[in-house]
């Protein structure tokens, strides 16, 4: 394995107090993790140096071909002042799987898993302990060859920041509002919709500025050839109880695989519940909300661990969820994932990696 050089910087920021309202993404430490890639040599000169602007070429590839792939997870100060990761293998397999997709050479899980876990342990002092904060890790790799043509880079950079974030739900567990998207879609089979690379992203701005402006959260995605079949939401992706069956869409390359998804599924099917992973169309979705076995939906992502549904809008049609309350499995599954990830419950799943 690669050492990792550490450089520490000389003018360490001012952390963050708790006036700060810790907007998501707009603080950052003091370090941040670098390694490159070049053609014949692979992955080499990892390394901690101090968080700063990097240069770049106008010409990079990743400025216009969107050569780009990303990760989210989360660092928890635990009740008893441990710092724990939850599950991060999931996320570097994760970011290999989105590698492959986009022509970036794999890089060794294992190594870039302690990478992490170093970078973090420097950091420490960073992660804020309020109830619901956390530090925000956001894993990058960019081609960066000064070479407008199209094709794989033969140059890479991997970096890894970190910021401290405020609690999701500073008011507590309110249920939001979506509505079923029309007009445009996100992904579609054999695209790029199962990896977290840039231009998902910049393909989702557009419905997500018009959600805002009717003063809706996020929308629900249908998928891009039918119309029909449920995808996920916004960031996160949905679950429906529909009756005694607990219904989410199945993967089959158009979704992002979330682990907050997969966490659940397996809590879900450790209490005897029965959870599916199934094609669920917005028509017999919206069947059941009218003969009342709509009994709740949410969504599930790092950033919010679990959002409740309260209100779904699908063009006239109003599904109220609920009483646009928060509904027992949502509330449950919360509690056990932020219960495991700031180590106030036991994790017998083996899921958090404790950082010293
Ligand atoms: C990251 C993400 C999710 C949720 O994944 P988690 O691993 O649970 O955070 C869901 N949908 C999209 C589009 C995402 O980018």
């Amino acid at each position: 394995m690669q050492e990792i050089r550490v450089e520490l910087t000389d003018h360490p920021k001012p952390k963050p107090t708790a006036a700060d309202k810790l907007e998501f993404g707009t603080f950052f430490t003091d370090h941040m993790f670098v390694m490159n890639y070049d053609e014949g040599e692979g992955w080499h000169d990892a390394r901690i140096v101090p968080f700063g602007p990097i240069e770049l070429s106008p010409a990079a590839m990743c400025l216009h071909y969107g050569q780009s792939v990303f990760e989210g997870m989360k660092a928890y100060r635990a009740v008893d002042g441990r710092v724990l990761l939850f599950r991060p293998d999931k996320n570097m397999a994760r970011l290999n799987s989105s590698n492959d997709r986009l022509c970036i050479p794999l890089i060794d899980e294992k190594f870039c898993e302690k990478a992490i876990e170093k970078l973090v342990s420097i950091e420490k002092d960073w992660i804020p302990s309020a109830e619901g904060t956390s530090l925000y890790i956001r894993p990058f790799i960019i081609g960066i060859d000064p070479h407008i043509g199209v094709h794989p880079a033969r140059h890479l950079v991997f970096i890894i920041l970190c910021c401290p974030v405020g609690a999701y739900y500073p008011e507590g567990l309110n249920p939001v509002k979506i509505y079923v998207e029309k007009n445009y879609v996100r992904a579609v089979r054999g695209g790029m919709g199962y990896t977290k690379t840039a231009g998902n992203y910049a393909a989702s701005l557009k419905a997500q500025d018009e959600a805002e402006k009717q003063n809706y959260t996020q929308v629900l995605w249908l998928d891009g050839v039918e119309r029909k079949y449920i995808e996920e939401v916004g960031t996160m992706n949905v679950f429906f109880v529909i009756g005694d069956e607990i219904v989410t869409p199945e993967l089959q390359g158009s979704i992002l695989p979330g682990i907050t998804r997969m966490s659940s599924i397996e809590l879900l099917k450790s209490w005897g519940m029965n959870v599916v992973e199934r094609k669920i169309s917005i028509d017999e979705l919206a069947e059941a909300a009218r003969n009342g076995r709509l009994k709740e939906a949410f969504g599930t992502g790092t950033a919010a661990v679990i959002s409740p549904i309260g209100h779904l809008k699908w063009g006239d049609e109003i599904m109220d969820i609920n009483n646009g309350e928060i509904g027992p499995i949502s509330q449950r599954l919360y509690d056990t994932l932020t219960g495991i990830q700031w180590g106030k419950i036991k994790d017998t799943f083996g899921w958090t990696v404790e950082v010293k």
